[in-house]
């Protein structure tokens, strides 16, 4: 027996991410008990042999490390400070990490409040994808202080590879959000390259095969350059989900008097993507509004039309 299961671990959030770190969790051998709003989100972890905590409270009460992977500041201001929340029930090993992306000035004032009860918090946010987050392969930034680092080591060990201690709380969250800012202007380029490839007439799979062996290789050209020729917008890591990163991302560099141009551009792109009911897409979606700006979209529904008749 693994002698892991002498440590207990309360997750809360269970969606696309959490549900796939949980279970890496799990499989490392860990007590996991799992929360999420959402009924049923445990069905599958409870499978495989975790605990389905009915309350928050519940989850982190006797856990060595609670964790937490939410979408946005609101939900982890809740999980810290609200009733079932860990201000008044902390967990036992006095060690929160939260692996969502948030604001890093929530964080701080998190940490703060946190700390005066004796928890330890880290800003913990993750890189990778939902394969990474299956792979355990993920790449993870590490904001706090170095002790709780070392606690929480081995936990995050189960679910990623690059694990790195990258400064004071929020400082964690801050290069997530360069990271993101980085991601989003990607995605903007190869949107463009797509878009004028297409309307040259070249074989845009051929052309996405050579630019990865060259120097516009990229991981968003890799893992979303097929599903946005293909034009499968599943997701995947969701378009509302990265305008809340370029959000946080442009009240950052505000507070800092840090001028953005190009993130200003691309978020209102994803503005623009949200107004079409892209919401729930996948980032890939982000192609539809190059279609709309070439016109491509009348020419789907052109083609339609002919087929039709
Ligand atoms: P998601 O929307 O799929 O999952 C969030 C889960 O949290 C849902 O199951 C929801 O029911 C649950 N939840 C919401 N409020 C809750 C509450 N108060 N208590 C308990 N559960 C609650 O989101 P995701 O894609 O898993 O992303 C989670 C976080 O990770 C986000 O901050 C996101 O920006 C970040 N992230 C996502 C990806 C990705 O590719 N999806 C990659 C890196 C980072």
């Amino acid at each position: 027996m693994s002698s892991n299961h002498n440590f207990q671990v309360g997750f809360i959030g269970l969606g696309v991410m959490g549900r796939e770190m949980s279970r890496n969790l799990v499989t490392a051998g860990y007590k996991v008990a799992v929360y999420d709003v959402r009924a049923g989100a445990a069905d599958e972890l409870v499978s495989i042999g975790a605990r389905c905590a009915d309350s928050i409270a519940d989850a982190v009460r006797d856990a060595d490390i609670a964790i937490t992977m939410l979408p946005d500041t609101p939900q982890v201001e809740e999980v810290v400070a609200g009733e079932q929340g860990l201000r008044a029930n902390p967990p036992k090993g006095g060690l929160f990490v939260d692996m969502s992306t948030i604001s890093p000035q929530a964080t701080k004032q998190m940490h703060a409040i946190l700390g005066k009860q004796g928890v330890g918090m880290l800003d913990a946010p993750v890189s990778g994808g939902p394969q990474g987050a299956k792979n355990a392969s993920l790449s993870i930034m590490v904001g706090g202080n170095a002790i709780d680092f070392q606690k929480a080591e081995p936990f995050l060990k189960a679910m990623g590879t690059t694990i790195t201690h990258v400064g004071d709380s929020g400082a964690g969250q801050t290069v997530k959000l360069c990271n993101q800012l980085v991601c989003g202007i990607n995605l903007q380029a190869i949107c463009e390259a797509l878009a004028l490839g297409r309307a040259c007439g070249v074989d845009l799979q051929q052309m996405r095969s050579v630019l990865l062996g060259g120097s516009a290789s990229s991981w968003m050209l890799e893992r979303l350059g097929s599903s946005m020729i293909e034009g499968d917008v599943s997701a995947g890591f969701r378009i509302d989900l990265m305008l809340k990163d370029l959000r946080l991302v442009v009240e950052m560099a505000q507070q800092q008097s840090v001028p953005l141009p190009g993130t200003a551009l691309v978020t209102n792109q994803y503005i623009d993507a949200r107004a079409h009911g892209e919401g729930n897409n996948g980032n890939q979606a982000l192609f539809r509004v190059y279609d709309r700006m070439t016109g491509q979209d009348q020419r789907i529904v052109e083609t339609d039309r002919a087929v039709g008749s």
